[in-house]
Order: C-alpha cells, then sequence, then structure tokens
C-alpha cells in the first residue's frame, strides 16, 4: 500500500470537484494561536464572556471586548500567509478547486492568492465591522485606530449604532447564504479536504460527514485526532504548511 501522503496526492490528482474546509490550525503557522491547542486562545480569556449576547446587550462586556482586541487584532493584521494558504491558492490555479470553506476570519487564503469569490467564510471576517443597527460595513482599521485613540465602545457615525467586528460570536446566527453554500459545495465535491480544523465546531464540523454521505473521498491534515478521522478516506497527522506542501507537489507529478 502506497505511503498516506501518497494516496491523497493520487485523490487530489484525479478531483475534478475538490472542495478544502479550513480551520484555525491552517494560520497557527502565520503566528495565529488556534482556539483549542494548548497555549491557544481560550486558555487565556473566558469564552463564555464573549456571547453575542454579552456583546449586545451590555457596555461592560463590550469595552472588555475592544480592549482583548487591542492584544488580538495587531497579531491578526500582521500576521501572512503560510505554505498551506498558498497550497490552497495552487490548486485553484490548476482548475481543480471548486471553493474554499473556511472557518478562519482572518482573511489569509485571499492574500494568498485564493479569489475571494471561492472563498466562503462562514465565521465572518475579523478585518470588516457592522453597525448592528443600520447595517454600515467599515474596515476593522479604521476603528481599531478608533479604539486605540481611546473609544472604549465605539458607535456608528452614521446612526450611533453599535458596532461589531463582522465575526460570527458564540451564541450568534450563522451567515444563511455561506452555510447554504458551503453545504451545497460539500455535496458536490468528489474529494473533501480537512486542513486543521479540530472538528469540533457545528455546523462546520457536520460538512465532511455531509460530504462522504454525498460520495466524496475525505482527507484529513491536523495535527491531532478529529471525530471524523475513521470516515476519512486519508488520514495526514502533520503541520498543516509541510504536509500542503508536499501534497500539492506530490499531486501535481
Ligand atoms: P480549533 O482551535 O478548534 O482546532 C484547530 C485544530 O488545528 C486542532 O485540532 C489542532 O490540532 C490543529 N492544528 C493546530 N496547528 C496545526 C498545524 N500547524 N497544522 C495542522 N493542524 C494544526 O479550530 P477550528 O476547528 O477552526 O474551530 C474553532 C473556531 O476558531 C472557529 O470558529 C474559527 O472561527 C475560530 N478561530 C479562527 C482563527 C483564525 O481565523 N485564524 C483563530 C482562532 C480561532
Amino acid at each position: 500500500m502506497l505511503p498516506p501522503i501518497e494516496r491523497a496526492a493520487e485523490l487530489i490528482a484525479r478531483s475534478k470537484d475538490l472542495v478544502v474546509l479550513t480551520g484555525a490550525g491552517i494560520s497557527t503557522e502565520s503566528g495565529i494561536p488556534d482556539f483549542r491547542s494548548p497555549g491557544g486562545i481560550w486558555s487565556k480569556y473566558d469564552p463564555e464572556q464573549f456571547t453575542y449576547q454579552n456583546f449586545v446587550s451590555n457596555p461592560a462586556h463590550r469595552r472588555s471586548y475592544w480592549q482583548m482586541s487591542l492584544e488580538i487584532h495587531p497579531v491578526l493584521a500582521a500576521a501572512q500567509p503560510n505554505a498551506a494558504h498558498v497550497a490552497v491558492a495552487e490548486l485553484e490555479r490548476r482548475g481543480q478547486l471548486r471553493a474554499v470553506i473556511t472557518q478562519n476570519i482572518d482573511g489569509l487564503h485571499q492574500r494568498a492568492g485564493s479569489s475571494p469569490e471561492r472563498v466562503i467564510e462562514i465565521h465572518g471576517t475579523a478585518l470588516a465591522v457592522v453597525c448592528l443597527s443600520c447595517g454600515d460595513r467599515l474596515p476593522r482599521e479604521d476603528v481599531q485606530a478608533r479604539v486605540l485613540g481611546g473609544e472604549t465602545d465605539p458607535r456608528c457615525r452614521e446612526c450611533g449604532g453599535t458596532l461589531k467586528p463582522a465575526t460570527v460570536s458564540f451564541g450568534q446566527a450563522m451567515p444563511e447564504r455561506e452555510t447554504a453554500l458551503a453545504f451545497e459545495h460539500a455535496e458536490r465535491a468528489d474529494v473533501f479536504l480537512v486542513i486543521g480544523s479540530s472538528l469540533v465546531v457545528h455546523p462546520a464540523a457536520y460538512l465532511p460527514v455531509r460530504a462522504v454521505e454525498s460520495g466524496a473521498k475525505l482527507v484529513i491534515v491536523n495535527l491531532q485526532p478529529t471525530p471524523c478521522d475513521e470516515m476519512a478516506s486519508v488520514l495526514l497527522r502533520g503541520k498543516a504548511g509541510e504536509t500542503m506542501a508536499a501534497l500539492v507537489e506530490l499531486s501535481a507529478s
């Protein structure tokens, strides 16, 4: 039997409808901590506090959110795409990739060269801010500068409404269009490739299940076990950057 990386490369080389799902693990090598690894974001902050309900209803929670963002946002803004993001963009250039569904909010797929229209951000983006009252949308950098300048709970300059980063918070509804699109792509995939996700956050964690039920072969690149490992055709237990670079090279030959 071929080594796992070669089996995965063979599946990818033959794929015509490849769909990629990425999680926080694809961006750790870019310096952005994930949530669930040791030293991840939730070992430092209490996730219970940062719910949508707290954010909309309680100015004290909003202030502590923006205060936390002064520490976290600069890391995200300075991060550069790594070899795994570049490998995903290369698969698109080869004409094989149908879509990249990402749980990430860091914009690194687009910065690595993936076309924005092929990247489905099911948890939103940290690079924009929206007004919860009038829907006005602003660049995150502009609002971050206001917070740095002393606005502890920045308000919309159009209508005075609450400003919130355009990410999907705990307890907030998933974006309908993106979620529906993600499931459509999962159902049409012939190969479904997961990179750097613990596959415990729903509904994203259900996408590989739907893909396999619809006939796709599942390939998982992740450092730790996931609940979907048993249904995978190939498991690649390694770092996303080197594994994806090798996979893209092998699948081209
Ligand atoms: P997660 O933190 O639950 O899991 C990350 C997985 O990636 C873990 O299983 C870990 O073993 C694996 N991993 C870590 N580094 C890796 C590497 N270098 N190579 C391969 N695997 C690696 O993340 P998740 O599944 O995306 O779900 C949590 C939520 O976190 C998502 O909703 C996402 O929106 C959010 N999040 C996003 C970012 C980001 O945008 N970069 C960062 C932190 C959290």
